[in-house]
């Protein structure tokens, strides 16, 4: 989408471009945003909030929809945050689609999504931002012990990234209510601890992952599949569907588990191979974690577990997960 990292900082006037339907108040500058939800504030009305990176698909809405049932107005935050992208990642080519996205917020109903804040980088960061880590300046937030396993292990400042912008988004929009996708549970369990340690009164949600019909869970960086790719990343899907039968099938052992999951992967390889494609695949991790402190579990599972994986399809890093016996309640 831009030819480089500046570039992308500067997305500011794209988002003035777009058109705005009807009933969705945009905003672009923090201070605007704050007007609008202190007269809520004054009108006793509530406020539930869901922060996104936009190119909005139906995990999102979900989320929209699950919080306009609690709360009187939904309000949503679009913003590529620099700081949970390593200088390697795919910060300057994430896809950015504000028109569409407000199209399909319009497109849930009247009253739905009330508001959303398109916030520019320079105000985000007034001290900037740098991705390189060890230039960076400023206040960021950090979440030890549920940071530096399973993401972690390949992208070791991603939840430093993303707990750092939404503290500044809940210090900005100051909801009742915040939603976030099971699908990204990492990033659950971290934004939970940070709540609870740093005393933040907001009311945290975490709502199911929604999936294409095959079982592919949505993702912003689905786009970035060829068609054949998009084939293959179906062996996410399938290794979890595997790992969740058996487990209701009375399988306890989490290195058996895991090992099943690779076998899909590798029989699903092995068919590719005789169709005669490339097989574009490459495992990043399969693992299975405890519920409480997503320790690694390496025997018996006793009180239920996060299983989960990640995966290259080409260059695109794909995640998803299963939770057996844990319930994800607040
Ligand atoms: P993102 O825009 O990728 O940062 O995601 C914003 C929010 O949407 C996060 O809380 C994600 O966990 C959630 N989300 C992303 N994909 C899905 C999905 N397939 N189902 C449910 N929630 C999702």
């Amino acid at each position: 989408m831009f030819a480089n990292y500046q570039e992308a900082l500067n997305d500011y006037a794209y988002a003035l471009s777009v058109k705005i339907p009807p009933g969705i108040r945009v905003f672009n500058k923090i201070a605007d945003f704050r007007s609008w939800r202190r007269q809520l504030l004054l009108d006793r009305q509530t406020l539930g909030y869901v922060p996104t990176m936009g190119a909005l698909h139906q995990g999102h809405l979900a989320l929209v929809t699950a919080a306009k049932q609690q709360c009187d107005h939904v309000a949503l935050t679009i913003f590529v945050n620099p700081a949970q992208f390593a200088p390697n990642e795919d910060l300057a080519s994430y896809p950015r689609t504000l028109q569409s996205d407000l199209d399909q917020l319009a497109a849930l109903g009247p009253h739905v999504a009330s508001a959303v804040l398109v916030p520019q980088v320079q105000e985000m960061y007034p001290t900037g931002i740098e991705l390189d880590v060890s230039k960076q300046k400023g206040a960021f937030v950090e979440v030890k012990g549920l940071s530096h396993q399973l993401e972690g292990i390949t992208r070791p400042h991603f939840f430093r990234g993303v707990a750092t912008v939404v503290t500044k988004f809940l210090n900005i929009v100051q909801p009742e209510h915040v939603y976030f996708g099971q699908k990204d549970i990492q990033q659950c369990f971290v934004i939970r601890r940070m709540l609870q340690d740093l005393h933040v009164p907001v009311q945290m949600h975490i709502c199911p992952t929604i999936r294409e019909e095959d079982g592919l869970a949505m993702s912003s960086r689905n786009t970035y599949l060829s068609p054949t790719q998009r084939t293959h990343a179906l062996c996410l899907s399938k290794a979890l569907q595997t790992m969740e039968k058996m487990y209701r099938d009375g399988v306890r052992h989490a290195p058996t588990l895991i090992s099943a999951a690779k076998d899909v992967i590798e029989t699903t390889q092995r068919q590719v191979e005789t169709l005669g494609q490339d097989w574009q695949v490459k495992l990043d991790y399969v693992n299975v974690n405890s519920p409480h402190d997503l320790s690694e579990i390496r025997d018996e599972i006793t009180d239920g577990a996060i299983m989960s994986l990640a995966v290259f399809v080409g260059k695109t890093r794909l995640i998803d997960n299963i939770v057996v016996d844990v319930s994800l309640d607040s």
